[in-house]
């Protein structure tokens, strides 16, 4: 898919869910990790992963550029965009669009484990499980414990 045909795309999309045009810009950007997109308000652009698209297919694509587009809607009405702004989840549930995109099959095997300190609150993304009598807080050397 090239650059002319992804701002097609999410031009449609946005004609039929949102009954408004999508004048600015999206681009692919190859240094998404994780997540499936991202809206940057300063530049009024719309980034997309495109590993979604080969690996999850273009129905999962689609909804995160809903998810995107309610984002950039919002934002450019001066409403609230945010994740936990009203309107936000309003617009979400209206469109039908998903709150959160599923991880990559390729990315599963990696989640993250989060521990937490118990003396000041730090938290830390681990891949390994770490072993916490052993291991301590490094900024107050407060014992982790494991978030859920
Ligand atoms: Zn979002
Ligand atoms: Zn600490």
């Amino acid at each position: 898919m090239n650059a002319l045909e992804l701002h097609q795309l999410v031009n449609e999309i946005s004609m039929t869910y949102f009954n408004k045009p999508f004048k600015d810009c999206v681009a692919f950007n190859e240094r998404l990790r994780t997540t499936g997109g991202r809206y940057l308000p300063s530049k009024r652009k719309i980034e997309l992963n495109s590993k979604f698209l080969t690996e999850l297919g273009m129905e999962e694509f689609k909804g995160i550029i809903k998810h995107e587009l309610c984002h950039y809607h919002l934002h450019i009405e001066g409403k609230g965009y945010k994740h936990g702004d009203r309107e936000f989840r309003q617009l979400l549930k209206k469109t039908g669009s998903p709150r959160h995109c599923q991880p990559l099959p390729t990315m599963q095997n990696q989640t993250l484990l989060t521990y937490k300190c118990s003396g000041c609150n730090q938290r830390y993304n681990r891949r390994r499980r770490i072993d916490t009598n052993k291991y301590r807080c490094g900024k107050c050397s407060g014992k982790l414990k494991k978030e859920i």
